[in-house]
């Protein structure tokens, strides 16, 4: 069960990305948090690409596709993945090709409004990564994670000048993979045209990984 979700900035690649990964049993592998970690430990590569995250711009393919294909190439991997943000340039796909198989591209398709009123309001677990929103999905209590306890904080990415960045990156790089993928007849479409529960896309998630299976 080879799986990955492409959407816009804000577009939920992380919330379902991770209730994919829980239900099915296969790991999640989210190349913006791997690239977080690494700035935050300030490795050598978290160095080299702390600036484009900064400002919102892809790291280039070289570095993705290496950090990707070591990840893949684990035991974990075998039966199966879902890719969070990756591919997002065409030689990313192309070099995906190389590594393995995808039987499904979730598209999450939802429309700017959504977008920017999700990412102002997002919160993040700074222990276990858990993702809030300030009007969907509140904490019980202010700054503090339902799950662990731990603090919640705002991405820097997620201010209006770097979103705006991201979601021109996605636009002009990002979408045409989609068409790619189209091309092969293995998108599922989840139409957000406004807000909707988490559960009721799951549902259509869901549905989609059923015809896979
Ligand atoms: P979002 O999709 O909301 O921008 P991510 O966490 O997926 O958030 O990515 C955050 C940042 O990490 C991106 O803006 C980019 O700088 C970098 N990044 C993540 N995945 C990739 C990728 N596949 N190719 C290039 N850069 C990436
Ligand atoms: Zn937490």
């Amino acid at each position: 069960m080879n799986i990955t979700i492409i959407g816009p900035p804000g577009g939920g690649k992380g919330t379902y990305s991770t209730r994919i990964s829980d239900k099915y049993g296969i790991p999640h592998i989210a190349t913006g948090d791997i690239f977080r970690s690494e700035v935050d430990e300030q490795s050598e590569l978290g160095k080299k690409i702390e600036k484009y995250l900064e400002k919102g711009e892809l790291v280039p393919d070289e570095i993705v596709n290496k950090v990707v294909r070591k990840r893949i190439s684990e035991p974990d991997c075998k039966k199966g993945f879902v890719l969070d943000g990756y591919p997002r340039t065409f030689p990313q796909a192309k070099a995906l090709e190389e590594m393995a198989e995808l039987d499904l591209v979730i598209n999450l398709d939802v429309s700017e409004e959504v977008i920017i009123e999700r990412l102002s309001n997002r919160r993040i677990c700074k222990s276990c990564g858990k993702i809030y929103n300030l009007k969907s999905l509140p904490p019980e209590k202010e700054g503090v994670c339902d799950q662990c306890g731990g603090e919640l904080y705002q991405r820097p990415d997620d201010e209006p000048e770097v979103i705006r960045n991201r979601l021109k990156e996605y636009k002009k790089r990002t979408q045409p993979i989609i068409d790619f993928y189209r091309e092969k007849g293995i998108v599922e479409d989840i139409v957000f045209k406004e807000e909707r529960p988490i559960e009721d896309a799951m549902k259509d998630i869901h549905a989609a990984i059923g015809k896979i299976n």
